[in-house]
């Protein structure tokens, strides 16, 4: 099981946006250029691993199946 991330892309989390890119520097560039701000919406970012954190912060007793 060796995963040196050769082929890794990070998406763009803007529900409205689809891109991708391949390093994490083009991926800001992209967010600074493309979505001034909306980075710090609530809902962001809309991936997996950003709505692992949002259950994370809102676990507070509160359920979500
Ligand atoms: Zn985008």
């Amino acid at each position: 099981m060796t995963d040196d991330n050769a082929a890794k892309t990070y998406e763009c989390p803007s529900p409205d946006c689809s891109r991708t890119f391949g390093a994490i520097p083009e991926l800001t560039e992209h967010i600074n250029t493309d979505h001034p701000g909306e980075y710090q919406r609530e809902d962001w970012p809309d991936t997996p691993a950003g709505r692992a954190s949002r259950r994370d912060r809102a676990s507070n007793g509160d359920e979500e199946e």
